[in-house]
């Protein structure tokens, strides 16, 4: 479904990397501690993320993927199933449509899902559909079925810059469609790569979520 991608450390060496990763971003001391964490997370099944792209340019995407500091990219696919982006996955149309039926029927409760980009919210989201559904009624129905909704960049969080008057789409973020108290939203433009995969190793690592504050940031960095 995706691209192969060439694994560029051994096992051991990238537990040691992202644990320090981990212990400089999350400002966590114990490197042994968290390595013995990601051991152990590794060896559990992994949540599907579904990673959804509305009014974007990508960048939030590119971001994660062009990281030169850090193996984000390869952070993140070791912590979660990156079974559906619509930039990166082979499926398209028809098949793209089947697979996200799949996972939302088979995984409820326990799929991750992310958006990148602002919500047309124009005619109540009728002038973007998916698989024939208006966009707000779409994304209300995938969220009851998540585990975690993150808003991911500026854009998926108050509209960014399709939300700049006029907006001929009425263009919103995604908290102002299901509340900031569902929403984990994780500011910039592009999004902030390192918090996102931290927040996601905090979730895994230690089964919760950090401490969020009233705008549904995560404290974390
Ligand atoms: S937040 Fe910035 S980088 Fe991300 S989709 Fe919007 S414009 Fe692009």
């Amino acid at each position: 479904m995706f691209p192969i991608v060439i694994p560029l450390f051994t096992k051991e060496e990238f537990i040691k990397t992202f644990s320090y990763f981990l212990s400089s971003f999350l400002k966590i001391p114990e490197v042994a501690s968290l390595k013995r964490k990601l051991e152990i997370s590794f060896s559990k099944k992994k949540p599907s993320l579904i990673w959804l792209q509305l009014l974007d340019c990508a960048g939030c995407s590119e971001k994660l993927i062009r990281t030169k500091e850090w193996p984000l990219f390869e952070f993140l696919t070791a912590l979660v199933d990156l079974k559906y982006h619509e930039l990166l996955m082979f499926d398209t149309g028809h098949s793209a449509e089947a697979l996200l039926k799949r996972i939302l029927t088979e995984e409820q409760g326990d799929y991750l899902l992310l958006v990148e980009g602002a919500i047309p919210y124009r005619d109540r989201g009728r002038v973007l559909r998916v698989s024939g559904e208006p966009v707000l009624d779409f994304l209300v129905r995938i969220s009851e079925g998540a585990r975690l909704v993150l808003a991911f960049g500026n854009c998926a969080v108050n509209g960014g810059l399709p939300a700049t008057p006029p907006s001929p789409t009425c263009a919103i973020g995604l908290p102002n469609l299901l509340g900031t108290e569902r929403v984990i939203s994780l500011f910039g433009c592009p999004g902030k790569a390192k918090a996102l995969v931290a927040l996601i190793a905090y979730f895994r690592l230690f089964e919760t979520l950090p401490p969020i504050d009233r705008a549904g940031r995560p404290v974390i960095g």
